[in-house]
């Protein structure tokens, strides 16, 4: 592809997909990235070529040279949105112009090619219409969408690939959290941070999660859900989770939210500190202490406390640990204010709400 050029996908329906009848008993429970649909989207890059050979075929391995790039220096980013079925068969997704850019910033970080938000958009609708029986119908479930890119010239030098592999797959899913909305009790981690000033945090690259699931294990460990990471610079401050950003709801109606830098700049997040403020909250972007965060949890300034994240949309923090002690936020349920943000984000995902800011993309 050169200039503003749309890509040609080439469509090679997969000659043996899965039964309708074994698609079906995989669909009544398919939890959270477990299974898959028959298909995957495939774009490559090289330098002075450009974006070539979009494709649509049967999901299977992808052969690779031992010297590939990735392998060995991890430029390797992706994303994560969902496809849903809407009331009337159609099926539609949540902001996926916001993670075509987001792609392309976070392949800018990583000094990678950045794909054209054009042909994101395109691999998500072509997928979509072929594996579209894929889609849940039930409740809460949807067609999780994995577009990830990397670093696929055969070269051990160190400097930034000439060639990538863009590469699409969908998994059908369920909640993120087996068990449904429940409260979370999550960890703060006193010795690993997953970002520092001018590192990658604000980038969704693989690295990040590598980094962050030593601390996530300790979490389970700690019999903990998930882990929260404070500032690498004072360890002071709350940045986020291993995959979700973090809100505070105060008595006074203020919500407040790290701000951006070394966090990453999530869709969910934006979208709730925008429905927030349409509801009458007051929302801040501002640094949050845990020192700040225990206080106002034990004087009941703070109420409530959630995550949130394509994955699990918002998720209730009802219980803090970390190493000294514990404490609890409000009384260790799901909070109010928690719950009608999260059900008013839901129905605009859902088509059951109304959109006022155009954030539903209809593809079929
Ligand atoms: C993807 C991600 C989020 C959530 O972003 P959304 O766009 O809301 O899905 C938050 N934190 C990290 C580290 C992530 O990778």
């Amino acid at each position: 592809m050169s200039g503003g050029d749309k890509l040609d996908f080439e469509i090679r329906p997969n000659p043996q997909p899965v039964a309708a009848a074994e698609r079906a008993t995989l669909l009544t429970n398919p939890g959270f990235g477990r299974i898959f649909t028959d298909h995957m989207v495939t774009i490559r890059y090289a330098e002075g070529k450009g974006w070539y050979d979009a494709r649509v075929e049967a999901r299977g391995p992808i052969p690779m040279d031992p010297a590939t790039a990735v392998l060995h220096y991890a430029q390797e980013i992706f994303e994560g949105l969902k496809a849903y079925r809407a009331a009337d068969g159609g099926v539609t997704l949540f902001r996926p112009d916001a993670n075509a850019a987001r792609f392309v910033e976070s392949a800018k970080r990583m000094a990678m090619a950045p794909l054209p938000p054009q042909a994101f958009l395109d691999s998500l609708r072509h997928l979509i219409e072929i594996d579209r029986e894929w889609i849940p119908d039930t409740e809460g479930g949807s067609l999780y969408l994995r577009p990830f890119m990397y670093g696929s010239e055969v070269f051990l030098g160190v400097r930034p690939a000439t060639e990538y592999l863009y590469v699409l797959i969908a998994s059908p899913v369920e909640s993120y959290f087996s068990g449904g909305v429940k409260p979370l009790t999550v960890w703060v981690s006193p010795d690993y941070t997953r970002a520092a000033p001018g590192g990658t945090g604000a980038a969704k690259c693989g690295g990040n999660y590598a980094t962050s699931l030593i601390a996530k294990a300790e979490a389970v460990a700690q019999g903990c859900d998930d882990v929260v990471f404070l500032d690498a610079v004072q360890r002071r401050y709350v940045d986020e989770m291993s995959g979700m950003n973090v809100f505070f709801r105060y008595a006074d109606d203020t919500l407040v939210t790290p701000p951006l830098g070394t966090i990453l700049p999530g869709i969910t997040r934006e979208s709730v500190m925008k429905l927030a403020s349409e509801s009458g909250l007051t929302v801040a972007e501002r640094p949050v202490s845990f020192d700040e965060w225990r206080a106002d949890a034990a004087s009941g300034r703070l109420r409530e406390v959630f995550a949130c994240g394509t994955a699990a949309v918002i998720t209730p923090i009802g219980q803090v640990r970390f190493p000294d002690g514990e404490f609890t936020i409000g009384d260790g349920e799901a909070g109010e204010t928690t719950m009608r943000i999260r059900q008013t984000l839901v129905d605009i995902q859902r088509g059951r709400g109304a959109d006022p800011h155009g954030w539903v993309h209809r593809v079929l």
